[in-house]
């Protein structure tokens, strides 16, 4: 039996041991939500540390094998999807996120229930139909937008690099103008009026790269 289908059959067992626990058996929901958790992390603790698995050898490594390998992985996640669907719950949050594969956003959540809807953009940068999204979202139930920035964002560094700018102008033009594109969405009018009433909290946040820790920008 490849290591493939012991890996794949070991993480089935382990979910199927996860849906009937949250299945059968009475505990607080608090108890399940850190059950949860600790399971989701065990997940990440099977993976992470697997350098030797599949894209390993990165340099030698084809466009084309690269493409059939992350087509069998979402074969395999469609697959178990297939056998045990998600709840899908309204989400009540709304996070602007960077594009950089080091922040997770089910991590930085602590949360796996898609509560959560998420912009990603390169520097966290908002552009008219991001804006117009963010206040359909409000407008639909959303309760608090998180906009946020991170530790080593590497288009904040193209940024302030005269040389890079000149590389990648219209990132570093929209760096520019990110500060510009929050106060545009909260003068929105559903926005405005939702923070005006209490029914909207925008918070702006800094994430810390390697932890994910938010922290406040003030
Ligand atoms: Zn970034």
């Amino acid at each position: 039996m490849s290591r493939r289908l012991v890996k794949s059959g070991f993480l089935l067992a382990l979910l199927a041991l996860a849906v009937v626990i949250g299945g059968t058996i009475t505990i607080s929901p608090r108890a399940r939500f850190m059950l949860g958790g600790a399971m989701v992390n065990a997940g990440y603790g099977l993976q992470d540390g697997i350098h030797d698995y599949e894209f390993h050898h990165h340099e030698g490594l084809k466009p084309e094998e690269v493409w059939k390998e992350f087509l069998a992985q979402n074969h395999l996640a469609s697959l178990v999807r297939k056998q045990f669907p998600r709840s899908t719950p309204h989400p009540l949050v709304a996070i602007v996120v960077c594009m950089d594969s080091r922040v997770d956003t089910i991590e930085l959540a602590g949360d796996t229930r898609k509560y959560y809807y998420v912009v990603r953009t390169a520097g966290s940068v908002m552009s008219d139909h991001e804006e117009e999204m963010l206040e359909l979202a409000v407008a639909n139930g959303v309760k608090v937008v998180v906009l946020t920035t991170h530790s080593d964002c590497a288009a904040e560094k193209i940024a302030k690099d005269p040389e890079k700018r000149k590389l990648y102008p219209a990132l570093a033009a929209a760096i520019d103008e990110r500060e510009k594109r929050v106060q545009e969405l909260l003068a929105r009018p559903v926005i405005a009026a939702k923070i005006k009433s209490g029914e909207l909290l925008v918070k702006r946040m800094h994430i810390d790269t390697p932890t994910e820790e938010l922290l406040s920008t003030h």
